[in-house]
């Protein structure tokens, strides 16, 4: 909408600082579908990404006669699709799928992690529901939302919240950023261009394929998103002829938790 070329994640990344990254989904492949093609773009700018799935994916799949293999499946699947996009490690949190809750117990396994981790950005799908569509809003999928953001604030950055985490070396952090998936479009407000790992993300999408029972319907709308978010977002300059190649984008809604201006208290 700017008219100014949309940023890569590599500007992104060198703008805020960002040199470590800590990414939370529901599902496995959840982060594969919000934000594969960033991901994708940060680690090859030289970013520590680090994916956490909190849920088993048990409630997954279609074919009801292996269905008690599909945790572990899932599990692969998501490690192949991580491993794909440079990510560095993926770890799982193990609750049941379908019935996530920002309840203490979650909320202190994240700002555990946090505090592990110490990133300079958290991405997490967004705690507020999309009503224009309604299944990128899977229960599971705002619960990450809420339990995330928080911990984020004031959780991980008081001493005094969940007292055994500094018991065990983890040590309150500030964290500086929220990157936010999945959420309203209305609150979209940071947009990158993605374009060169447009492929990356269908290839890490294609890893998952115990929940794809169309590939090629699935692939053509993803891309068609990419397509579409980067033509609403690039503003009218940016529009070249029709033979231009085809660009893409994934939005996020970024959320300043801590900088140099932020007064804390708790
Ligand atoms: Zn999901």
């Amino acid at each position: 909408m700017s008219g100014q070329p949309l940023p890569t994640p590599a500007e992104v990344a060198a703008t805020h600082g960002w040199r470590r990254v800590l990414a939370f989904g529901a599902h496995p492949d959840d982060l594969d579908f919000g934000a594969a093609a960033t991901v994708a773009g940060l680690t090859r700018a030289g970013v520590e990404v680090t994916y956490c799935v909190m849920t088993d994916g048990d409630a997954g799949g279609f074919e009801a006669e292996d269905h008690h293999t599909i945790t572990t499946r899932r599990q692969q699947e998501q490690r192949d699709a991580a491993a794909l996009l440079g990510v560095r490690d993926v770890e799982f949190l193990g609750e049941r799928d379908g019935y996530l809750e920002p309840t203490h117990a979650v909320i202190e396994q994240v700002v555990a992690r946090m505090r592990r981790h110490r990133p300079d950005a958290v991405l997490a799908m967004h705690p507020e529901r999309d009503w224009d569509r309604l299944q990128r809003s899977h229960p599971d999928h705002l619960a990450v939302g809420e339990a995330v953001v928080r911990a984020s604030y004031p959780a991980v950055e008081n001493p005094f919240a969940y007292p055994r985490l500094a018991e065990q070396g983890l040590e309150a952090y500030r964290l500086p950023w929220l990157v936010l998936y999945g959420g309203p479009a209305a609150r979209t407000n940071l947009v990158v261009d993605v374009t060169g790992a447009e492929q990356d993300k269908l290839r890490a999408l294609r890893h998952h394929v115990s929940q794809h029972p169309d590939v090629p319907r699935m692939e053509a709308f993803v891309l068609r998103g990419m397509a579409e978010l980067h033509r609403r977002w690039s503003g009218p300059g940016a529009a070249a002829g029709e033979d231009a190649p085809e660009r893409y984008a994934e939005g996020f809604h970024l959320v300043a938790v801590n900088d140099a201006s932020t007064i804390s208290g708790f």
